[in-house]
């Protein structure tokens, strides 16, 4: 249901779109507000007359979330950050920011615009509301937009990340602290709390009867859980990685083969006496190709001793050669979404040695255990 978003319209620069799953919450809204909260409030109407109050009272919620979200936007292209657009999702919108806060202060000023633009229009529809004295069918339509601008404000403040509140929550700590990466896992724990608390609340809730309402708060906690964990993984994988080149962190000098070797040597001399199983060919001291356990097993067991490097070797290909000088998190990059789990890494077609993410796994582990937040610069 995810990942099949339609564009629909630009605003301000901004690519607007909704995914799938949004559907499935207009027609949740319409059809709460037209079988429940409109007869109750607006007695002695059609069946249509609801139906179409239903449909502008969605509509203005789905123009509060866009504003919502395009305040954020506003303000983090002020501070010179990239936004790839406004999605509008099953739990509200996101404005995918391509890149990170740089600071505290842009963190807090970008987090904080989305809650202060829907206190704005909760204000406004009230103040509108209340010039049609509140009843009506504008009236009534416009206290409901109020009141639900008020609620998405007050949600989105709750100090959990990565919810709006605890991007606050973090930019305090952040500097508070000057560590973005501890302020991070700090904001994240209050979301993990936040989101255990809220899946509880929901499965005791609906164990209890409370139906659809508690089956919505387990979904919500499970949304928040998710996000809080990755968003501190991600911050914490790229931190430590940071400033890092390929050639601190890749194994130098790897045991290598060379072409006329055979495949039952290659076994038996390298890849068993080593315990590795990725094997750069070099021939005249350039890099060639490579043999890995993947390219042995497809060959018979019984031909390894006649067959010959040369005969199986992948050649080398722009995916899998990389400089020594290359950026650590480029070669994460590489790696997790290439084609390719290890990487040679030549200098022209000078072999100076192999990266895997276990290379880069290693060292993300031993800067976190060795407490210090973040990779020395
Ligand atoms: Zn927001």
């Amino acid at each position: 249901m995810f990942g099949h978003s339609v564009k629909l319209f630009d605003l301000f620069g901004f690519e607007i779109k909704i995914d799938a799953s949004w559907l499935l919450i207009a027609a949740l809204i319409v059809w709460s507000l037209s079988s429940g909260y409109f007869p109750q409030v607006l007695p002695d109407l059609t069946t249509t007359a609801y139906l179409a109050l239903s449909v502008v009272a969605m509509l203005g919620l789905f123009a509060s979330l866009i504003l919502h979200e395009l305040a954020h936007s506003l303000v983090a292209r002020r501070y010179g950050l990239g936004i790839g657009g406004i999605t509008l999702f099953l739990f509200g919108g996101v404005a995918e920011l391509v890149e990170e806060p740089r600071d505290a202060a842009s963190e807090f000023w970008i987090a904080i615009a989305g809650p202060a633009m829907s206190f704005l229009l909760s204000g406004l529809f009230g103040l509108a509301a209340l010039a049609f004295g509140g009843v009506g069918l504008v009236g009534i339509v416009l206290a409901y937009l109020a009141t639900i601008n008020l609620v998405l404000a007050v949600f989105n403040l709750i100090p959990a990340f990565p919810l709006d509140g605890g991007r606050v929550l973090r930019a305090w700590l952040w500097r508070r602290s000057g560590n973005v990466l501890e302020a991070t896992r700090k904001a994240s724990g209050a979301g993990t709390v936040l989101a255990i608390g809220l899946m509880a609340l929901g499965l005791f809730s609906a164990l209890s009867g409370g139906g659809i309402g508690g089956a919505w708060l387990v979904l919500i906690g499970f949304f928040v859980l998710n996000a809080s964990r990755g968003a501190y993984q991600r911050l914490m994988v790229q931190e430590s990685l940071k400033g890092r080149r390929v050639a601190e962190l890749m194994t130098a000098d790897p045991w290598t083969a060379s072409p006329e070797m055979t495949l039952a040597d290659v076994a038996d001399r390298i890849m068993l006496a080593h315990a590795v199983s990725f094997v750069p060919v070099v021939a005249g001291g350039v890099a060639v190709g490579y043999v890995d356990a993947q390219l042995m097993r497809a060959i018979p067991r019984e031909e390894w001793p006649a067959q010959t490097v040369a005969d199986v070797m992948a050649p080398l290909d722009d995916a899998c050669v990389v400089p020594p000088r290359m950026t650590a998190e480029e070669a994460l990059k590489l790696l997790a979404e290439g084609p390719h789990r290890k990487l040679i890494v030549a200098e022209g077609r000078q072999l100076r040695g192999v990266l895997s993410l276990r290379d880069l796994m290693g060292h993300i582990r031993v800067v976190q255990a060795l407490g210090r937040g973040a990779s020395p610069r």
